[in-house]
């Protein structure tokens, strides 16, 4: 019998960094697990020796840590079913894999790549619609089916190489029903007798995959549509194993697709288009070329974890901004979208800035003081609370509060040519030299304030407002942006305000 606990997991090979795609299938998993109270496992998918990539696995590991997405349950914690590395579990699939010899549903392969070649050429030549190892073919070929008891036995016993191949039915149809994707029939015909188990003593994904499923007592199998070719095979070995009442149900979730909508996201598409497609940054451990991760472009956990969860899945109301603990709440496999999602790195950037806005401003300061020390700025809290209380709003990332208001630690040395050619006219440093006397006269230094006596100044003598302000802002911060004037010069102090605003009517230029 099939348990009653949501058993899920998630089970990725250590092949290289997890691509966002791949945490989204983790997020799933986890969301899924937590709702129904349930096991969120990790298990490394580690026997193709061939691919592993050092680091990948503790990438895995700090890429869900990173997203708060950690595993209850496998590598790293460990559990009632391990060994979650199945490169620790090589004697399970090997007993595995003799049992459906025994039972007839698989064969010994010892095909050399020539004679392989030679099949799939013969096929060709022959226009036959079947170029695949199966029930057809593979009466021509080197395999436990087309020789002798005895010649296999001395086959195995002089260590010729062999595979062990799993025997499909000539003519059967093997239906499954996925819960996202809906009804799939695949007649066997259009499958190929795929290799379980090497002579190296590794078996591959699909025998692994489907043995550990079962003993870990997995319920739910939830991953990239990648893999739905591979279920109906999957299908025989539950049957063949005699695993049917205690099948999992299937759920593949739809690619994530390039921003046009044309194919799959790869990672050649973000070096092209400029972004992330890895969580964490990636050294290559080989080429020691380094890809770019959405942590290092300053994307905070949360903000990323609602972005991606959204790209697929549907809460069925206009609501986009969710904790992970509403989510969690309101998840429903049956609210993914059958279609691909494109990737749409403005909406990450939107959820951002929504997440940046929502900080407490006293958390951003602690944030911010990393780069501040890198640029030698020493400076008090309170200021720095009022000063980014100010600008917050415009800011996306931490990384944009040094840009947006590093005018508040270092006066302008220069000044932004454009902004100069612009605001700056003929008669600004007289008209700057007039507010520098009210502003020396004035001893209410709020932002209030010193609205209330420009403003009026402005208006007691006709002045243009624009022309003024423009002006002021030019002598202070060195450029045409930022926040309210007022403010800036409240928080600036009056002392330092005068001295920016005689600065450039000394230094200011126009040629
Ligand atoms: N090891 C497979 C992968 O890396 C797991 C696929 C599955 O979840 O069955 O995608």
């Amino acid at each position: 019998m099939k348990s009653n606990k949501v058993r899920v997991r998630f089970a990725p090979s250590p092949t290289g960094p997890l691509h966002i795609g791949g945490v989204r299938t983790a997020i799933f998993n986890y969301l899924f697990a937590m709702q129904n109270d349930g096991d969120f496992i990790l298990r490394i998918e580690d026997t193709d020796r061939n691919r592993f990539v050092p680091g990948a696995e503790e990438y895995i590991i700090e890429s869900l840590k990173w997203l708060g997405i950690e595993p209850t349950e496998g590598v790293g914690i460990e559990g009632a079913y391990g060994p979650y590395h199945q490169s620790e579990r090589k004697e399970i699939y090997k007993k595995y894999a003799n049992e459906l010899i025994q039972s007839g549903h698989a064969y010994y392969a010892f095909d050399t790549p020539e004679e392989l070649e030679m099949m799939r050429e013969r096929l060709k030549v022959e226009k036959s619609s079947i170029q695949q190892y199966n029930a057809v073919t593979r009466v021509n070929m080197n395999n436990s089916l087309t020789k002798s008891e005895e010649e296999v036995n001395e086959k195995l016993a002089n260590g010729t190489p062999y595979v062990i191949r799993l025997k499909l039915p000539d003519d059967e149809d093997i239906k499954f029903s996925d819960i996202v994707l809906g009804d799939f029939s695949f007649h066997s015909s259009q499958l190929d007798d795929k290799i379980l188990f090497k002579s190296d003593g590794m078996p591959t994904y699909h025998l692994a995959n489907v043995v550990d499923d079962h003993l870990m007592k997995i319920t739910h199998v939830i991953r990239g549509s990648e893999w739905t070719n591979s279920t109906p095979s999957h299908i025989l070995l539950y049957k063949y194993f005699g695993w049917e009442n205690e099948m999992p149900t299937f759920a593949h979730m739809p690619l994530l697709l390039k921003p046009d909508g044309k194919g799959k996201l790869s990672k050649r598409d973000g070096d092209r288009l400029g972004f992330p497609v890895f969580p964490l940054e990636w050294v290559n451990p080989e080429t020691k070329e380094i890809s770019s991760g959405y942590k290092e472009s300053g994307y905070f956990p949360d903000a990323f974890l609602n972005f991606l969860v959204l790209l697929g899945w549907n809460p069925g109301t206009t609501q986009e901004v969710f904790t992970k603990d509403e989510l969690i709440k309101i998840f429903s496999i049956d609210r993914i979208g059958k279609s691909g999602s494109k990737f749409d790195l403005e909406k990450a950037k939107w959820f951002n800035h929504l997440y940046l806005q929502e900080k407490k401003t006293e958390d951003l300061v602690q944030e911010f003081k990393p780069i501040l020390n890198e640029k030698r700025v020493k400076t008090d809290d309170e200021f720095l609370l009022d000063v980014l209380n100010l600008v917050k709003e415009r800011a996306t990332f931490v990384s944009d509060l040094w840009s947006l208001t590093s005018y508040f630690f270092e006066a302008p040395i220069s000044y932004e040519a454009k902004a100069v050619k612009k605001k700056w006219k003929e008669d600004s440093p007289d008209l700057m030299t007039e507010i520098v006397t009210i502003l020396k006269s004035t001893d209410d230094f709020s932002a209030a304030n010193l609205e209330e006596v420009i403003k009026k100044h402005i208006e007691d003598n006709e002045l243009h407002m624009g022309k003024v302000l423009n002006g002021i802002r030019l002598a202070i911060v060195g450029s045409a942006s930022g926040p309210s004037v007022f403010e800036i010069m409240s928080l600036l102090s009056a002392e330092e305000s005068i001295k920016r605003i005689e600065r450039a009517v000394q230094t200011i230029k126009k040629n």
